[in-house]
Order: C-alpha cells, then sequence, then structure tokens
C-alpha cells in the first residue's frame, strides 16, 4: 500500500512537474507558480479596457492609460515614466445616437468614425441618398446639389450579412457560388462607378476631394459601413468628413437603408454625434525600467502598443500585448529583481497611424537600440504564442533556442521556430527596431479569428480574451526576457543573405528606417 502510494506521488510529482515546467531554476519556478496561482491579469484587463476604454492617438483616453501604466508600475516598485516624443490633433469621441424616424422608429447601431466633427445636442435630421451611376464626373457633379439636407451612403450594399464560413457550412455549393458571383459583380459595378466619378479612393470609396464636394453641396451627414466580414463586426478607422459627422452603421442596418432608397422609400434618419476638439495634444511612449546590475548598459525590451482605433475597447489590439508585457514586468521584478542586463518595456501610442512611438523612441534612443540584446513584441491578438521567427538574424537560432530551452513543455508545444527568419518592415513595432538593424522578435499569436472579429473592429472587447492563452504569453515572455538577459553571450547581430525575389529577380534589402510623425492629424 506505501509502495503504491509513493509511486503515485512520485508519478503525480512529474506530472506536476511537465505541467509547470519545473526544471531546477527556481525564477522560473515562480514565474509560472505565481502566473498561475495569482494573475494580474484579468484585474490589469478590467481596468484598461472597462474604465479606461478606447486609447486613440490624441485622445484624453490614451493619456490616462499611460498615466495608470506609470502608477501601475511605480506601486510594484518599478521605475516608470511617460516619455514625450511628438503631438497630435487632440479629439474626444462623445455618443452616437442614431434612429430611423421614418417609415418607422427603429433605433440603429452605428457609431462615428474616428476625429469625425460634432453634431449640436438636439442633433441632425434627414433623408438619405445612394450613390447612383454615373456616366461621368460631370453627371455626378449635376446630381451633387441633390444631397442637400441628407445623409450619403458611401459604401456598396453588401449582398449578405454572414461570412464565407458560415455560407460554407450551410449553402449548396451551387447557391454559395450564385452568392459570389452577385457580390463579385456589385463589388465590381461599384469600382468601375468610383472610377468614373473620377473622385475615387482606390475602388471602393470616394476620396477626400469627393467628400469635400458632398459637404459643399450640403449633405447634413455621411453614413459608411467597413464590414470585416464577420457577424455584426466593422471596421472603424477616421472620418472621411471634415464638417459633417461620418457615420459606421453595422451591415444589417446599413443594408436596410440601401434597400428602402433603393425601393424608393425614403427613409428619415436623426442622428445626435458629439465630439469635441482639443487642440493640439503632446503624445507619449510609457517606458518601465529595472536596472541591470552586471550589464545595466545592455538591454532587453518588452514592448505592445497601447493605443487603438476607437470602435470599442481595443481588447485583442493591443490590450492583450499590453496587459502580457505588463504582468510579465510584474513577475520579473518580483522573482529577478536584479537582472543581469536592464530590462526595458516600451507601451508606445500611435502605432496605429504607421508605428510614431516606437519609430520616435528607436530615433531618440540609440543608446539603447545599439546595446539592445533583444526586443519581444506581441501585437495579433488573444491567442497564445505559436510563431517565433528569426527576423533574418544569422545567429537567433542559436539564440532563440536557448531562451527557449527552459520554458514549460504546455508552452512550448504550440511554438514552431522560423530560422534565420525575415525582417519585417511594418505591421508592428518590432519593426521599427528590425530597421535600425537591432534584434526586435515578433511573438506571434494564434489567430482565435482577429481578422474578422476583433481587429480594429467594433467588437473588439474584454468577452473576447481568452485568459488562459494570455497567461501563456504572459509566462513566455517573462522567462524570455530572463534568459536573454541572464545570456552570457551578446546578441551578434549578423545578418542572412537575403532572399531573391522568384518574381521580380531581384535580391530583397533589409527594411530601411522610416521616421515617425511627429506632428500628427493636422490635414
Ligand atoms: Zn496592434
Amino acid at each position: 500500500m506505501k509502495f503504491t502510494i509513493k509511486i503515485f506521488l512520485a508519478i503525480a510529482l512529474l506530472n506536476f512537474g511537465i505541467a509547470t515546467g519545473q526544471n531546477g531554476d527556481p525564477v522560473i519556478e515562480s514565474i509560472v507558480k505565481e502566473a498561475t496561482q495569482n494573475s494580474h491579469l484579468e484585474k490589469y484587463a478590467h481596468h484598461l479596457l472597462d474604465v479606461i476604454g478606447p486609447r486613440l492617438v490624441g485622445t484624453p483616453e490614451l493619456k490616462k492609460s499611460h498615466d495608470w501604466i506609470v502608477e501601475t508600475y511605480k506601486a510594484l516598485g518599478i521605475e516608470a515614466r511617460n516619455e514625450q516624443w511628438g503631438e497630435w490633433r487632440g479629439w474626444q469621441r462623445g455618443i452616437t445616437h442614431i434612429d430611423m424616424v421614418s417609415p418607422r422608429t427603429q433605433s440603429l447601431i452605428g457609431m462615428q468614425l474616428a476625429w469625425s466633427p460634432s453634431t449640436t445636442d438636439k442633433g441632425v435630421s434627414g433623408g438619405v441618398a445612394i450613390i447612383p451611376d454615373f456616366e461621368n464626373k460631370a453627371a455626378f457633379e449635376s446630381w451633387l446639389p441633390s444631397v442637400k439636407g441628407k445623409f450619403v451612403m458611401s459604401m456598396m450594399k453588401q449582398p449578405t450579412g454572414r461570412p464565407d464560413y458560415n455560407w460554407e457550412e450551410w449553402a449548396t455549393e451551387e447557391s454559395f457560388a450564385n452568392m459570389k458571383n452577385e457580390r463579385d459583380s456589385l463589388t465590381s459595378a461599384w469600382s468601375k462607378n468610383l472610377s468614373r466619378i473620377g473622385y475615387n479612393y482606390g475602388s471602393y470609396r470616394l476620396n477626400a476631394e469627393g467628400f469635400r464636394k458632398i459637404e459643399e453641396a450640403g449633405a447634413v451627414g455621411v453614413l459608411s459601413s467597413r464590414w470585416s466580414k464577420g457577424f455584426g463586426a466593422n471596421r472603424i478607422f477616421n472620418s472621411y468628413s471634415k464638417t459633417i459627422p461620418t457615420i459606421d452603421l453595422r451591415l444589417e442596418d446599413y443594408t436596410m437603408l440601401y434597400r428602402m432608397v433603393e425601393n424608393g422609400t425614403e427613409p428619415v434618419i436623426n442622428l445626435v454625434s458629439k465630439s469635441k476638439e482639443l487642440g493640439n495634444v503632446p503624445t507619449f511612449n510609457t517606458i518601465g525600467e529595472i536596472k541591470g546590475s552586471e550589464k545595466p548598459n545592455e538591454y532587453v525590451m518588452l514592448s505592445a502598443h497601447l493605443d487603438t482605433w476607437d470602435g470599442a475597447t481595443g481588447a485583442t489590439d493591443n490590450g492583450t500585448g499590453t496587459i502580457v508585457m505588463m504582468e510579465a514586468m510584474r513577475l520579473l521584478k518580483k522573482f529577478y529583481p536584479n537582472p543581469k542586463r536592464t530590462i526595458l518595456v516600451g507601451h508606445w501610442s500611435s502605432e496605429e497611424q504607421g508605428l510614431n512611438g516606437s519609430r520616435a523612441f528607436v530615433e531618440d534612443h540609440p543608446d539603447i537600440v545599439n546595446n539592445l540584446q533583444a526586443l519581444f513584441n506581441q501585437d495579433n491578438g488573444t491567442g497564445r504564442v505559436t510563431t517565433i521567427d528569426g527576423s533574418g538574424f544569422l545567429y537567433s537560432y542559436e539564440f532563440i533556442n536557448r531562451w527557449l530551452e527552459p520554458v514549460p513543455r504546455s508552452i512550448k508545444q504550440h511554438i514552431e521556430t522560423n530560422f534565420p527568419g525575415m525582417p519585417t518592415g511594418g505591421g508592428s513595432d518590432h519593426s521599427s527596431f528590425l530597421a535600425a538593424e537591432a534584434p526586435g522578435f515578433r511573438l506571434s499569436s494564434l489567430s482565435w479569428n482577429y481578422n474578422n472579429y476583433t481587429w480594429h473592429t467594433n467588437i473588439d472587447t474584454y468577452d473576447k480574451i481568452v485568459f488562459d492563452d494570455v497567461r501563456n504569453n504572459a509566462i513566455l515572455t517573462a522567462i524570455l526576457a530572463y534568459m536573454a538577459s541572464e545570456d552570457n553571450k551578446t546578441f551578434p547581430r549578423e545578418k542572412r543573405v537575403m532572399p531573391i525575389s522568384r518574381r521580380t529577380g531581384k535580391q530583397a534589402e533589409w527594411p530601411t528606417k522610416r521616421l515617425p510623425n511627429r506632428k500628427g492629424g493636422q490635414d
């Protein structure tokens, strides 16, 4: 009996060891245990997403989130500061209420786009106009007076609100093919009409000049609908109009209004859409620091952008990356308070307008960039990390494999590595460092339908977070930072021979540095 219990206990302990990555390193064991048993992720997510909310560059909410991270780090004993790198047009989102008041009453689901001009408290009412087919620019211009007092629908009508994966599951092959044919011909007709009009931005909407014409003609608002090909999900970017509001309506409501106009029913809508212009405001990065004890002038850096688009609370873009880095810093401070190299974290702003915060940091801190051992960036959603790419560095194989070695199998088993990999020219903030030939790595995670449902959409919210996956990433990041900091060797910057493109016959080039926009939103 005794013997059996002993064997049972031994097996149980062995299993525990595998599950928690027990490998004899007390720092790693403590990191795993604390992250698992006393996670702060849920608390951080709640404050960042539910209390502070969307974090568009130039808004008071983004500044609030920078300040909150500084306070949170200070309370943990981590040095932290906001570093100003530029300024942006200040703006604050207010309410958007939109109702159809004729031929019947229905509240519509929609919201103003970022930097949209405000209405009065009373709002505006008007009919709805769709953009008909025109032979040429002159015909469009002679139609313009008819939009006076109306809302202009600025996007094509989608034939279905069901995502393709739903059609694939349920439709007959024939009806799926029919739908796709219909959508192709509507898309092609829309794009041809736009190019005949001439005031076109690519093939899917009017350009800035086209919207100016509509404003000058006395329209009271612009309606838009940028479907992201998932149920109820639209992407919310910046306003096209300068003097009248632009409102994104969910596909369901947008297409209903469109059908009414097409069929001769004349819907009337009432819109109250409030926002505040705040002049130019400073923009910041938040930097946290745990000073190195042996090599304080060499750096390991954690990285995630803090800013968001503002259609929702930016839970997966990039709330999850943000809380992963915060939690990793908490774990490192607690169990590895005197690192060999200095550990930094960068919470960047204005990533969404072109990596501006991180590009500014690279320009302003050559001392750090030149002595960077490694930077780990996460920015593609809530999923567990599944790919680490060597970013084109010849010796990434040796170093990243060494750093991954003690990572618990339960985490490592999901990860594929790719060496030497390729440097990226954009996409997220590690690219700003790669352009300076500094070792920046992207922790690429599983999609969880990121593209259709949460990337820059109106439904990127707390409920979409998968905390077990985020916890997995916080542990991984903390261990990678610990290992990179402890490494006896300095990461060598020798680059791979870049491949020859089969298409062009030319050799690919290492991405080059691009300057940040330090005074944004002025046009
Ligand atoms: Zn992002």
